[in-house]
């Protein structure tokens, strides 16, 4: 996929000169589930690695229809006042599942899509939402090295989605939508305990005074929970993304946090970890496939699941024949 003119060496400093057609290129490489294509994309990232890390790295999550869409669209509108770069990603676990995506229609950000100071691209289509993932970390990283400061990452909070982005980003943004009653949203699915600051959208018209009280109550419910990032209190707002209201303050709570987390140090510890969990996540990978391609192992194993089927063998005594046969 990648023109035979067109050289590794080219498409990096194509990025780093923010040029986004060779951004998008590149995306489009490291995305490719064609083995030539891998090593590319592998030796691209080793290129522009050095040039990576420069941005603050925000999650977005919450239930479809809650406003991520037009949350980005009014924040990101206010960051590029402030003359920030902004890159919007987005991870669909959706997407993998079936061949649409609830997340993949750009028209949702229609200011955004418009400014040529911001980058949006959806979500990888295919394979598992681990690997999705792992691809969404490399295009931070291509984002990045083409000097874009602010990236946002916007994942529907079903399953384990918003675990995964928690593990990529600096700070976890939840959106949450007015609602009486006690039931707190995202308490069951454990969302609230990830998030650093949790945003109750829909501030507006006969909605905004259930927001005061939904603001209440989750302000009362994190008191009871420790909070995801060392130093930091997770803090509650009410805003409204269709009238842009309460945008400045959520900057100026990312801002106090970044202090907070920079100064104790915290920040650059949460990245070095994050760096360590990409390597295990990568290594786990590419020890499955080492594994996998070997039609002797992969023999073994379908073998092996008729015993664990009919309870003749345990798993543990079946991997560890299996982990025999591997021993060089
Ligand atoms: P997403 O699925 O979480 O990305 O949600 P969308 O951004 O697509 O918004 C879903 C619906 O909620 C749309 O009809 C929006 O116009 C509406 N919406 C989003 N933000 C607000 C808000 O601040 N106030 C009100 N009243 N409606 C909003």
């Amino acid at each position: 996929m990648l023109k035979s003119e067109l050289t590794l060496d080219s498409l990096s400093k194509g990025i780093i000169n923010r040029d986004n057609t060779l951004l998008a290129k590149a995306i489009t490489l490291i995305e490719s589930t064609k083995p030539t294509d891998h090593e590319k994309a592998e030796q691209l990232i080793n290129l522009i690695l050095k040039k990576t890390g420069n941005s603050i790295r925000i999650g977005i999550t919450g239930s479809p229809g809650v406003g991520k869409s037009t949350f980005i669209d009014s924040f990101g509108s206010f960051l590029t006042k402030l003359d920030k770069r902004i890159a919007v990603l987005t991870v669909d676990p959706t997407s993998t599942i079936s061949s649409g995506s609830i997340l993949g229609d750009k028209t949702r950000m229609e200011r955004l899509g418009q400014n040529r100071n911001v980058y949006i691209r959806t979500s990888p289509s295919r394979g598992n939402l681990g690997g999705v993932a792992l691809k969404t970390r490399e295009a931070i990283l291509l984002c990045e090295a083409a000097g874009y400061e602010m990236i946002l990452i916007e994942t529907i909070g079903v399953g384990q989605s918003e675990i995964l982005i928690r593990s990529m980003v600096d700070v976890l943004i939840l959106l949450i939508t007015p609602a009486g009653g006690d039931e707190l949203q995202g308490m069951k699915k454990g969302s609230v305990e990830i998030a650093d600051l949790i945003l109750i959208n829909k501030s507006d018209g006969e909605l905004e005074t259930i927001a005061q009280t939904t603001q209440k109550n989750y302000e009362n419910a994190l008191h009871l929970l420790n909070s995801p990032t060392e130093g930091w209190t997770p803090k509650v707002l009410s805003i409204s993304s269709i009238e842009d209201k309460g945008i400045p303050e959520v900057w100026q709570s990312i801002t106090e946090y970044l202090k907070i987390v920079k100064s104790t140090g915290y920040f650059d510890k949460r990245r070095e970890l994050q760096r360590l969990d990409w390597f295990h996540k990568v290594l786990d990978d590419e020890i499955m496939k080492l594994i996998l391609t070997n039609t002797e192992i992969r023999k073994l194993i379908k073998a092996t699941e008729k015993q664990i089927v009919n309870d003749i063998e345990s798993p543990y005594t079946a991997v560890k024949k299996i982990i025999n046969k591997l021993k060089f």
